[in-house]
């Protein structure tokens, strides 16, 4: 029984002077609600209004007004495509549930009609619109695509037309509830629906009539269209923000693309942040969430502020800090002299006093749950800076970026510090090269020499057989020792050597290393060496065999550096910082003052490898300054210049509690 034609077309067809309009869903529900409101405010005797709703959900919307437009007549007629339990009952008003496939359930209709009054709202929805809806549910679930269906049709005050609009409804009203054909019979009579005379097609003068003062409909309208500028207003208004948000976020982002100097790009958001949000200073720096302070290292500033750039900011004892790091999110101080977080702390208030700061926001930039900085955000004028939401959005937003800027200067300063370790890398490859090139090369071709002259002169004199074996073996051992060196450093740098700290006693240390010097040395004219242990020395702390090795290789090459006729004294003595402090200083050669710390690095050897006098690899005192750091210590030369005598010194943590402390 479904009548699939429109009501709206149907008046047209009637009344063909008629013009549809088109109208958004907006405008139609403000008319709709200032003609109910009219029906409300009692100002109409029993009129009859007629309602006629797409769907049940569209219904359900405007339930409530219509039980309390129950009161005000007898004659309301609701209409609904049901969609869960909308029916054909009589209880407040009468409810009429046409089928889905009816021509209404395209139309929207709104009838009132009274003995002085009468008005009608017929449309349509247009077919695109529809389309439009049924296409992208998902993306327009909500308002904004509802607000802007669009419906063709017909809004008047004009009696005639109103008439026709209501007999049309109650035509297809008595199809789905011939029960009601007699109350409908009543309307009808009531009000001269459907006499030949009130659609002729040209309206007579009385049908204009209206002796009802409109003022207050047209007030009411004015006010709901005014509450839907309002919406689209604000709707404007963040939508403008979102797109300076976004142009803010894209320039620093494009500046983060562009410029590999993370200075520059930390420079550039903390300009761009501050001027857009019109602040005295925009901050960014460095932090870590266990730092005790940090470095002010970007800023912007406005015009006739003091900079803060270089000063050092307290983090450990800031109580704006300290709430960042628990929540994990920015702190906003409205007013700086008011604020109990700022005015508990002296420390806090001292800083908003002395910088003048009133208004303050500090936010973090966190990298994967990291704290890597934060942005501060500072307004020094009057009246104190009343703090948007989308401000503090934005500031986030940015500080994300900042996130991603930070960790790529992290990751440039450690690929710097990596092109370091390559650069030294090479250096110790080069000097390998040359060192094997001499080390190694003069030795073997001394040792082939000899071995092949004693291959091919069998009948060579004994006792030149003996220097020609005893100059190989020496030869063989230096390599030996070179070799060993090297697999020492390399193996301390890496950090593959297994550490045995235990508690020592420095004298008895300095008798090894002396035995083991005068086991390899029995046959060499050596120096006089004596040592002065302090005798209430505490025991120190560090790995037994490496400080031997530490002692022994500064006593080898004082021995070396000193003429046999000079001194080597070796001495300990206790430090007030808790270490034991050892000296080992000869008469020798000295060592100029500006080579003084080069001594230390790999193959350094004052006549360069290839002009070395002395045995020697050029890597003992750079394996001596990895041990001694090792546990801990330091080790430096000292010499007041050539042939003044150079003093070795290292220091050893001291054992706590051992005799002497
Ligand atoms: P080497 O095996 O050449 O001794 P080191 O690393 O032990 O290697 O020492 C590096 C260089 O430091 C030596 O070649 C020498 O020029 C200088 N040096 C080390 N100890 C002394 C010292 N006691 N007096 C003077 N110069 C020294």
């Amino acid at each position: 029984m479904s009548i699939l034609t429109s009501v709206l077309s149907d008046l047209l067809k009637s009344l063909p002077y008629l013009r549809p309009q088109l109208y958004f869903k907006a405008s139609l529900t403000a008319l709709s609600h200032a003609m109910e409101d009219q029906v409300l405010a009692a100002t109409l005797d029993q009129p009859l209004l007629i309602a006629s709703f797409q769907r049940e959900r569209f219904y359900r919307q405007e339930a409530h007004r219509y039980q309390r437009l129950s009161q005000r007549s007898d004659q309301i007629y609701v209409l609904s495509a049901p969609e869960t339990d909308f029916a054909n009952s009589s209880e407040y008003y009468e409810k009429v549930a046409f089928e889905p496939e009816d021509g209404l359930s395209q139309e929207w209709h709104l009838v009132v009609i009274a003995d002085n009054y009468a008005t009608c709202l017929v449309c349509r929805e247009s077919l695109g619109s529809i389309a439009k809806n049924q296409q992208l549910p998902e993306i327009s679930p909500g308002l904004d695509m509802d607000t802007a269906r669009r419906f063709e049709g017909i809004w008047t005050s004009e009696r005639g037309v109103s008439l026709k609009a209501a007999q049309l409804l109650l035509d297809r009203i008595v199809v789905y509830r011939p029960d009601l054909a007699g109350k409908i019979q009543e309307a009808r009579q009531r009000f001269g629906i459907g006499e030949p005379r009130s659609y002729s097609g040209i309206p007579a003068l009385n049908e204009y009539a209206c002796d009802i003062d409109t003022d207050p409909f047209v007030q009411r309208l004015v006010t709901y269209l005014q509450a839907s500028q309002y919406k689209l207003h604000k709707a404007y208004r963040s939508i403008t923000a979102q797109a300076r948000k976004e142009r803010l976020v894209n320039s620093i982002s494009t500046a983060i693309r562009r410029s590999l100097d993370p200075h520059e790009v930390l420079q550039v958001a903390a300009q761009e942040l501050g001027q857009h949000l019109g602040a005295c200073r925009c901050l960014i720096y460095r932090a870590q969430a266990t730092d005790a302070q940090a470095m002010i290292e970007h800023e912007f500033l406005n015009p006739g502020i003091v900079s803060v750039r270089g000063q050092t900011w307290e983090l450990e004892g800031n109580p704006l800090f300290r709430e960042i790091i628990q929540q994990g999110e920015g702190v906003c101080v409205a007013d700086t002299l008011i604020d109990y977080r700022v005015t508990s702390s002296p420390a806090l208030s001292l800083i908003a006093k002395k910088f003048a700061i009133r208004s303050w926001l500090m936010e973090p930039v966190f990298y994967q749950g990291r704290l890597l900085g934060i942005v501060e955000l500072h307004y020094c004028r009057l009246p104190p800076h009343e703090w948007q939401v989308g401000e503090l959005d934005l500031v986030e937003a940015i500080a994300t970026q900042v996130g991603a800027a930070l960790i790529q200067a992290e990751a440039f300063a450690n690929l710097e510090e990596l092109n370091k370790q390559l650069e030294a890398l090479d250096r110790t490859r080069s000097n390998l090269i040359a060192i094997t090139g001499h080390e190694l090369r003069t030795p073997l071709s001394t040792i082939q020499v000899c071995l092949e002259s004693l291959a091919s002169e069998p009948d060579m004199p004994l006792e030149l057989q003996q220097v020609m074996l005893s100059t190989a073996l020496s030869d063989s051992e230096r390599m030996r020792k070179l070799v060993q060196d090297f697999l020492t450093l390399s193996n301390l740098e890496s950090g593959r050597v297994e550490w045995h700290p235990e508690s020592l006693s420095l004298q008895e240390c300095v008798d090894l290393a002396l035995s083991r010097l005068r086991t390899r040395s029995a046959t060499e004219d050596l120096p006089q060496i004596k040592a002065q242990i302090a005798e209430n020395l505490p025991l120190v702390r560090a790995d037994g065999d490496w400080l031997v090795e530490v002692l022994a290789k500064l006593i080898d090459n004082a021995c070396k550096f000193t003429p046999p006729k000079g001194e080597i004294t070796i001495k300990a003595s206790r430090n007030l910082n808790q270490t034991v402090e050892v000296t080992v200083a000869d008469t020798g050669r000295g060592i100029e003052p500006h080579r003084l710390e080069i001594v230390f690095d790999r193959f350094y050897q004052e006549e360069g490898a290839l002009r070395r006098t002395t045995g020697g690899t050029g890597l003992g005192l750079a394996i001596s300054r990895q041990i001694v750091n090792g546990w801990g210590g330091k080790i430096w030369a000292d010499s007041t210049g050539k042939d003044q005598g150079s003093q070795f010194h290292f220091t050893i943590p001291i054992v706590q509690g051992s005799a002497g402390d």
